[in-house]
């Protein structure tokens, strides 16, 4: 498949740091935060709800692995974020969950988060109702 040739988590043996049958762990290269992961299966898969089951238990012993190892090391606490962005041309294509070492008013939430706050909406009834439809 072409987008597996292309791809550069297909292709990542020398940045692996942990790894397990179908699953393993690089490190982001850029990151956002000191100590910032990636886990993603070892077989290229676009689409997070097309991963097997083995493969998401496979992916999240090692998000907990990880997570047990950096809290307390790299921060007091972990995001942990799965992003699916068709939209984003640029984007590598294979699912990929990031762990992210967090601690109070760090780097990130200096940057950014602060300001996310004022996102937040009462939700109005319409929109609650719209979405209880959808998920019938
Ligand atoms: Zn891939």
């Amino acid at each position: 498949m072409a987008d597996e040739k292309q791809c550069p988590f297909c292709d990542c043996s020398e940045r692996v740091l942990k790894e397990n049958d179908l699953a393993q762990v690089i490190l982001s290269d850029p990151h956002k935060v000191p100590g910032h992961l990636l886990i993603m299966p070892k077989r290229h898969v676009e689409k997070p709800w097309e991963l097997t089951h083995d493969e998401l238990a496979a992916i999240f012993d090692l998000i907990f692995f990880v997570e047990q190892k950096v809290i307390g090391k790299l921060g007091d606490g972990c995001d942990i974020r799965q992003n699916y962005r068709p939209f984003n041309e640029l984007g590598v294509k294979h699912v990929v969950f990031h762990v992210l070492p967090r601690s109070q008013d760090d780097y990130l939430y200096k940057v950014s988060e602060q300001y996310e706050k004022d996102l937040y909406v009462d939700l109005d009834d319409m929109e609650r109702d719209a979405v209880i439809d959808l998920l019938k």
